[in-house]
């Protein structure tokens, strides 16, 4: 867990029951699918039981994100019996010296790791393994990352940096670019374009021989904020419609008076309305936002 995450007080925070209804209410909007993420969402102690209705609400989609420091091969079974589909571990760094620098957490990489292939083995598939990519930091492992994908039978997921990281020391000469990942790629490995959804923020390959895929999420040289229809929110109930604005409302208060759906459809409706046309990461007077993606959720 980061340590400059900040605990928020119980009473801020979101009840069951209030999320529950907060999703069926996006879910008479029209969205349908869902991702649990945090601060790290295996730590919440009602998990099982959010899980367990969500997974009756008939929603298309149910994926969780974490970072694969607690899990356990029999939740992973559980979860999936409950309704969860995927799950997406976060893991930065394959070089178990470089761990605890770059991720902040002192779980170690042989525990990730038994946790991506307990996720694989009970079909929460396809596991999906992020890894923020920065310059001199971990650039010098991107095919190891490849070779990871491979062995493991994973969607390896490469991402540019972007300023959301907690020690804010994000400067775009840190960021190393999708192409010139898929460059390095390209010299150890035969890889294949796939044809990507319409919503897919990835693009993605798949090796000539053998299982696992590489995606790249190219969020700072070729953004996709035209194709993103994405709503977050927070465990106290602020609603963020865009990572990269420091807009967000807070539906809590509507959700412990006495409004009515009708009332909170109209509140995210007007939240989505406010969606950024892009996040401005080229322009000069770019402001990175205030919360870092810990805080937000991926
Ligand atoms: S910057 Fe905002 S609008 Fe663009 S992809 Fe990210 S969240 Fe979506």
């Amino acid at each position: 867990m980061d340590p400059d995450v900040k605990y928020i007080p119980k009473m801020q925070l979101l009840s069951l029951d209030e999320y529950i209804r907060v999703i069926k209410i996006a879910m008479s909007l029209g969205i349908n699918k869902l991702r649990i993420t945090g601060g790290e969402p295996t730590l919440y102690p009602r998990l099982d039981d959010l899980l367990e209705q969500v997974g009756k609400l008939g929603l298309k989609d149910i994926a969780l994100t974490t970072n694969g420091s607690i899990i356990r091969s029999q939740w992973a079974s559980r979860w999936k019996s409950l309704g969860l589909n995927r799950v997406t571990v976060s893991l930065d760094t394959l070089n178990s010296q470089r761990k605890d620098a770059i991720t902040r957490s002192h779980t170690s990489l042989t525990t990730v790791i038994k946790a991506i292939d307990a996720l694989r083995d009970a079909e929460l598939a396809p596991v999906k393994v992020n890894a923020v990519i920065m310059r001199g930091v971990n650039d010098d492992e991107v095919v190891d990352f490849a070779d990871f994908a491979k062995e493991h039978e994973v969607d390896m997921r490469l991402i540019e940096f972007m300023p959301l990281d907690a020690g804010k020391r994000w400067e775009k000469r840190h960021v190393v670019s999708a192409n010139n990942m898929l460059e390095m790629i390209k010299e150890k490995h035969n890889v294949i374009r796939e044809e990507d959804s319409k919503t897919s923020t990835s693009m993605n390959y798949r090796f000539e021989e053998g299982n696992g895929r590489i995606g790249f999420i190219a969020s700072v040289t070729q953004a996709f904020c035209g194709a993103c229809d994405r709503m977050r929110m927070m465990a106290d109930g602020t609603v963020r419609p865009c990572l990269f604005s420091d807009e967000e409302w807070s539906v809590r208060a509507l959700l412990r008076g006495n409004a009515s759906d009708d009332d909170l459809r109209q509140f995210f409706v007007n939240a989505m309305w406010q969606k950024s046309i892009g996040h401005g990461m080229d322009r000069d007077d770019f402001q990175r936002p205030e919360k870092t993606m810990s805080r937000i959720g991926g």
